[in-house]
């Protein structure tokens, strides 16, 4: 049965949750966050490890229950149309993340036609179309939703194996991948050092990942605290600071090549969404209101921005490898 999203989740719909790094259950209150994105209602706990220091959601949300918070609101699943006349900006800023994201899976690894790219948490496609078509390369998307008929509509020139599941689920050939890429997606995972160790052994030798989450020792976390747009709640099961995120890689088994203050993802959408959810208290925002806004803030920063590699402002990016076994 559904969720209903107007009234806030019922104790019964929650499970509680260990660390997940350390499986410890000694744990206490870190922030309380709401849903600020759309609005739904109800309040979402993170706690913070007293074992080990992570920072995750608990509890959490059943799977079957988390789906419903998944709707097609949600912009990475979402079709340009639906954006009316609004699509050819939406179309400009899409574009413009997979550049950016080329941009840093290009200085990691040469991209060509024989190097087989894997996306976890693929969306709708945007990504893999992009790399496919100035690169040729063969690429494999995973969602735990089917955006099979999404990915076939938006991107009809291009080649796109998807595959729905979670990565552990999902039959994929050990050792075929070159690049795994997961861009705001393991923030997400209900057993992300396990879809890490997966992704680990479906590298090749050589191969490399690029992951991207938000960063909770960042300038917009201290500015917004308990409205932060990285707590996403529902959603995000943990909030990892640099030195958190380090030590998943090294919990995975994964070597860290080189880690980046700063991600694909615009670091000024989360300054100007906390300051929108500090404002709106919840109630959730309209984005295709407050584009006006939010255009004109982006290009009265656009000189800081030029720094933003710099500035710590909400995003990171690790570049990792199977660490080798002695
Ligand atoms: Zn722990």
């Amino acid at each position: 049965m559904p969720v209903d999203l107007t009234a806030p989740p019922p104790p019964e719909y929650f499970e509680p949750v260990p660390c997940y790094f350390c499986g410890s259950t000694n744990r206490e209150h870190f922030e309380t966050a709401q849903e600020d994105l759309t609005g739904k209602p109800g309040d979402f706990t993170f706690v913070s490890c007293r074992d080990c220091g992570l920072v995750y959601q608990h509890p959490r949300l059943t799977i079957d229950h988390i789906k419903d918070y998944y709707d097609d609101e949600y912009v990475a699943h979402r079709k340009n149309q639906s954006w009316g006349v609004l699509a050819p900006f939406f179309e400009w800023l899409m574009t413009k993340l997979d550049r950016d994201k080329d941009a840093i899976v290009s200085d990691a690894f040469p991209l060509n036609e024989n190097t087989h790219v894997l996306d976890v948490g693929c969306g709708a496609g945007g990504f893999l179309a992009h790399i496919q078509k100035h690169y040729g390369c063969p690429c494999t998307g995973v969602d735990f939703k089917d955006l099979s008929q999404v990915i076939a509509e938006l991107h009809p020139e291009q080649s796109i194996d998807f595959k729905c599941g979670t990565l552990a689920e999902v039959d994929l050939e050990p050792g075929s991948f070159d690049l795994v890429t997961m861009w705001h997606f393991l923030e997400h995972d209900y057993d992300p050092l396990n879809t890490l160790q997966v992704a680990r052994r479906l590298l090749k030798p050589g191969g490399q990942m690029v992951i991207e989450v938000p960063r909770l020792d960042s300038v917009s976390h201290t500015l917004y605290r308990d409205r932060w747009p990285g707590w996403q709640a529902p959603q995000h099961t943990v909030a990892l600071d640099k030195e958190q995120f380090i030590r998943m890689m090294d919990l995975a088994g994964l070597e860290v090549v080189d880690y980046l203050p700063y991600g694909a993802y615009p670091g000024y959408f989360y300054m100007y969404a906390g300051l929108a959810f500090k404002r709106h208290k919840g109630k959730g925002l309209d984005l295709s209101k407050s584009i006006k806004t939010y255009l004109l803030g982006q290009i009265l920063t656009a000189p800081v921005m030029l720094f933003e590699k710099r500035l710590n402002l909400s995003m990171q990016t690790i570049v990792c490898r199977a660490r080798e076994t002695n």
